[in-house]
């Protein structure tokens, strides 16, 4: 893998591409390998993009909403283009599978095309004439947005913000996660070659980047994907200068299955909200209650169909899915299965490995299932973002509707069931953003479907309709005759 030719990314601002200092990126999957050299970021460089998208606002704001539409039309081809080169990468930088990596891209240019089809119509005022007034309610950007994102999907946690946010006519400066930078920035500079200067800008960094992001003043409006500690830094560092923020963050989504469930139907459903990512997307299954007389049956079946997953390098076409992204995440779900390792609950390691030799350079861990596991141990209360899940036996319908809503995430969750009415019941008493009967994925991104969380997993929504009015203002107008 030495021999691929490996890229520069800049920052992007105001059109122009440079880095001064770079750090190295590497495979999570092949230590050695460096996939791209990324640029350092300071607070600085944040002040630059600010003012450049600053400077961009008012010519984009007064854009006509169809040709802004039109210009992301052309944005969103030429992200599907650079896709089709880039899968690689992001492969290569982030950890995951091939597939995943092209559902990521194509997942993006979906959510950029579905997003700006909504907007014409969504802007048109809504206005009121009678014989004492005239009122026209009218929806406005809100200026410079600063979308931050995580890893895991770093395509579409990006464009289901940066699609709105232009839409309406705002203009953005993006953070990527340091852990998969390379692929979104190249896709972003060809995506921002179809739109004026400054109107879509990158900078690279950690911590201190997105801070300094969030607490300057010209930015009006934060959409943040990542994790709850990260997110109360957000709040902090926004709260100065009052800014608007959407947050998406952290789930622990609890799959109940009913005693009238049809296991196979359910495993041939269930697995890829399961295991797809290594387990590291936001909404995963990540706790599965089964109906006690029906647990050992369940448990067997599961840990059968488990242990036909292959696990190796994302671009080994053999893999089912890749290695994990970073070390902390990697020790994070060591940690948990050594505890739990030390509690009663029975930890099935499954699976097998492709390249075995070459582990050890490299974030790898084969799937496993926790069997016997009490609802309130670690590996079932904490978002575990890795390939475990843990079984929990339970005695009624109440005990597990109660069970799933005793946490503090509520991202999403799933009922399963052979009775559609009994499914519909249950997902209503169900306390998440959204709740799925007999699936646990939104099949292709369904875009009608609202995204976010409740409780502490998030504020604010995003997917379609959904997301755009988290990125403009009403401007009530009112002329008395
Ligand atoms: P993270 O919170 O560590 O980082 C997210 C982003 O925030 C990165 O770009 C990071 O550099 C930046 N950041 C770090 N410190 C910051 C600060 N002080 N101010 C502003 N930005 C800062 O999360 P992660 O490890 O990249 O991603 C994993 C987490 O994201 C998990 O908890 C996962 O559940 C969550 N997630 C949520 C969704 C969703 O849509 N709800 C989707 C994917 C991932």
């Amino acid at each position: 893998m030495t021999d691929i030719a490996v890229p520069q990314i800049g920052h992007l601002i105001g059109g122009e591409v440079f880095a001064s200092d770079l750090r190295e990126v590497h495979d999570p999957g092949r230590l050695d390998d460096v996939v791209a050299r990324v640029a350092v970021g300071t607070a600085d460089d944040v002040d630059r993009a600010v003012h450049a998208a600053h400077a961009a606002y008012p010519a984009w704001r007064d854009t006509p909403a169809p040709e802004r539409v039109r210009r992301l039309f052309a944005a969103a081809d030429a992200l599907a283009a650079a896709g089709e080169e880039l899968g690689p990468l992001l492969v290569r930088e982030g950890g995951g599978v091939l597939g995943e990596a092209q559902t990521d891209f194509a997942l993006g240019t979906g959510v950029l095309q579905y997003t700006a089809g909504l907007v014409e119509e969504f802007l048109r005022p809504v206005q009121f004439d009678d014989e004492q007034s005239f009122i026209s309610v009218e929806k406005v950007p809100r200026g410079v947005v600063a979308a931050i994102v995580p890893w895991n999907m770093p395509i579409v946690l990006a464009m289901l913000k940066v699609a709105p946010a232009l839409a309406t006519g705002n203009t953005v400066v993006l953070k990527p996660s340091p852990f998969a930078p390379a692929a979104l920035t190249l896709a972003l500079q060809k995506m921002a070659a179809e739109l004026p200067a400054g109107v879509l800008n990158v900078v690279h960094g950690e911590g201190d980047v997105g801070a300094a992001l969030c607490a300057h003043p010209l930015v009006r409006k934060v959409g943040f994907t990542g994790g709850g500690v990260t997110a109360q830094k957000v709040i902090e560092a926004t709260a100065p200068t009052i800014k608007n923020v959407t947050l998406e963050l952290g789930g622990n989504d609890p799959a109940v299955i009913l005693d009238d469930a049809d296991v196979d139907a359910v495993l041939d459903r269930m697995l890829t909200g399961v295991f797809t990512r290594s387990g590291q997307i936001c909404f995963a299954v990540k706790r599965i209650y089964v109906p006690r007389g029906m647990y050992r049956r369940f448990a067997d079946e599961l840990c059968g169909r488990v242990d036909e997953y292959a696990v190796g390098h994302g671009l080994d076409p053999r893999a089912g899915f890749g290695p994990l992204n970073n070390e902390a995440q990697f020790k994070k779900v060591l940690d948990l299965l050594d505890k739990t390792r030390n509690s009663s609950a029975q930890v099935v390691q499954l699976g097998r490995k492709l390249d075995a030799s070459s582990w050890e350079n490299g974030y790898y861990l084969l799937p496993h299932v926790v069997r016997d596991v009490e609802h309130s141990a670690p590996v079932s209360c904490e978002e575990q973002f890795g390939p475990v899940v843990p079984l929990i036996a339970y005695d009624d319908e109440e005990q597990a509707v109660r069970w799933a809503n005793d946490s503090d995430y509520g991202l999403c969750a799933s009922v399963w069931t052979t009775d559609p009415e009994r499914g519909l019941a249950v997902a209503r008493r169900i306390e998440a953003g959204s709740t799925f009967v007999n699936t646990h994925s939104f099949a292709s991104l369904d875009l009608r479907m609202p995204f976010g969380g409740v409780k502490q997993s998030g504020i604010g929504r995003e997917f379609g309709a959904a997301a755009l009015p988290e990125y403009v203002e009403d401007h009530a107008i009112r002329h008395l005759k």
